[in-house]
């Protein structure tokens, strides 16, 4: 169903430079990039485009304000009362954010103000909360010594991120990096770069002292490449796609950067005879669809005991053709467009590669409408393992149903994977579930429920799917150098 009121408007757009040190800058080459609402196709603005050489100048800004700023000599506390105030500018500015986050990505305005915004925030001011309790620890060595660890900062991090929770990508990476006292220069990605600039800019309000925060806009492999080059950057944080996570791993080698990856997924969700089937499929549907399909730990095999089958299919079915599908500024859309039209064909092409692999498309599979990326959500059963659509990252609204008959079955096949980053199982059955929880090769796994996050709860990768955590003290931990320091008594 299309839908085309609209509750909210798009916002104006404030910011569209590049921020180095306390100064949003045109890019040095002039260029700029077109950023477009992809509920329209229509272009919302121009961004400065950087490139190696903002990047040099976004470095040295970090480095030296890393070295020998204001920021190197600021107690923790103040360090935790900053990113409590920044949060505290998000909330007050929340309608413009949340409308200026689904002009440029298309994600349903509901969403934006319920999930993203929330998320956001609480992410902040959790590790707001953090910057003073950073602590080492007293090592009882051998002889007359004196011997403890403190947590360090890393230094310059060099952070990348995609565009599919643009916002929420960015507190999950300075929350933890500022903790900690790290200084930052971030790539947002071209599809979406608004809501960072605009982040920034609240940054800046809140009294980060200059060269801690920089962004950068621009290309992967120009802007993002030459960040993960430097020679000053001390680690990178990326958030994407496998192969790009091999290219930056392969270039970083080069300079020994510390790494953390958030990569993509394939994420088994089971479903056994004996669960609450109401409440799996409501389950199932938000799993998949939630942000257009665009998560990357969507629940994207699905996995449905057989005796349940096709009662579970019906279900998830009616639900499918139910979702409203349109104009993300109306509160009651429940899917907007993909990100672009590069998603928008991948994705179209993975449906005509189900039809031609023998699954059985019984919902959706179609563009809707003519303007927009906007894709019906689409449901293919008779799916089996070694298909594409059961083994690729779709990141679209496409579900994939394959039936199991039994525990040690569906065990196997949803390990036969080279991704590991989330997984689900519904059963009324906690002994089964928990010892099928731990079974299961993914970093996260969830029971009875599907994208439950909070800010205090690590969210990593396995196997293909990461390298280090986000959240939590683990994600704080990946931010820090560990440092022991001896000292003779005599
Ligand atoms: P990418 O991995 O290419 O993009 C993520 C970020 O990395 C962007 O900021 C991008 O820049 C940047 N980048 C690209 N190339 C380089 C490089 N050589 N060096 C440094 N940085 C680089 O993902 P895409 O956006 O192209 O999406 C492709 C697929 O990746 C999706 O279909 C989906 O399957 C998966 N994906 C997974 C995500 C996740 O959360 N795990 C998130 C997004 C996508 P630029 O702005 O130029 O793209």
């Amino acid at each position: 169903m299309i839908t085309a009121t609209a509750d909210f408007a798009p916002p104006a757009v404030r910011q569209t430079g590049i921020l180095i040190g306390d100064k949003f800058q045109p890019a040095i080459s002039g260029r700029t990039f077109s950023t477009v609402n992809p509920a329209t196709e229509d272009v919302i603005c121009e961004v400065a485009e950087g490139d190696a050489a903002d990047i040099d100048l976004a470095v040295r800004a970090a480095r030296q304000a890393f070295d020998s700023g204001p920021w190197s000599r600021m107690d923790a506390r103040d360090r935790g009362r900053l990113l409590t105030k920044l949060a505290d500018l998000i909330e007050a500015n929340f309608d413009e954010l949340a409308a200026l986050e689904t002009l440029d990505n298309g994600k349903p305005i509901g969403d934006s103000r319920a999930a993203d915004l929330p998320l956001v925030i609480d992410c902040l001011r959790y590790y707001g909360g953090w910057a003073d309790k950073i602590q080492g620890s007293t090592i009882p060595v051998r002889g007359n010594y004196f011997c403890y660890t403190r947590r360090e900062p890393v230094g310059v991090c060099g952070q990348i991120i995609p565009w599919n929770f643009p916002m929420l990508m960015v507190a999950w990476k300075w929350g933890p990096a500022l903790a900690a006292g790290n200084t930052i220069v971030m790539k947002p990605a071209e599809q979406t770069p608004l809501t960072c600039l605009r982040m920034a800019e609240l940054a800046l309000e809140a009294g980060f002292p200059p060269g801690v925060i920089n962004v950068v806009p621009g290309y992967g492999p120009t802007a993002g490449a030459a960040l993960v080059r430097h020679p000053m950057v001390d680690k990178i944080a990326f958030t994407g796609e496998g192969n790009t996570a091999r290219i930056i791993m392969r270039e970083a080698a080069e300079t020994l950067k510390r790494i953390t990856f958030e990569l993509g997924g394939k994420s088994p969700n089971i479903v056994f005879a004996d669960a609450d089937l109401d409440a799996a499929v409501a389950g199932a549907e938000f799993g998949l669809f939630f942000n257009q399909g665009q998560c990357c730990c969507a629940g994207s095999r699905l996995f449905v005991e057989e005796s349940v089958h096709d009662e579970f299919v019906a279900k998830v079915v009616a639900r499918a053709r139910e979702r409203r599908v349109g104009n993300p500024f109306d509160r009651n859309t429940k899917q907007g467009p993909q990100v672009d039209q590069a998603q928008f064909e991948k994705i179209m092409n993975y449906i005509d590669r189900g039809r031609s692999e023998g699954a059985s498309c019984v919902a959706g599979g179609n563009r809707v409408g003519s303007k927009g990326y906007f894709i019906e959500p689409t449901v293919f059963t008779g799916v089996t393992d070694q298909m594409d659509i059961a083994r690729d990252e779709i990141f679209g609204p496409v579900m994939s149903i394959l039936k199991f008959k039994s525990t040690d079955e569906v065990t196997l096949r949803a390990n036969d994977t080279s991704y590991g980053l989330a997984a689900a199982v519904w059963t009324r059955d906690g002994a089964k579930a928990h010892a099928l929880a731990h079974k299961l090769r993914a970093g996260t796994v969830w029971i009875n429920c599907y994208d439950v996050f909070d800010a205090a709860a690590p969210f990593g990768g396995f196997k293909m799917s990461g390298l280090g955590r986000e959240l939590g003290e683990a994600g704080l931990a990946n931010y820090t150098e560990l440092k022991t320091v001896t000292m003779a008594l005599g």
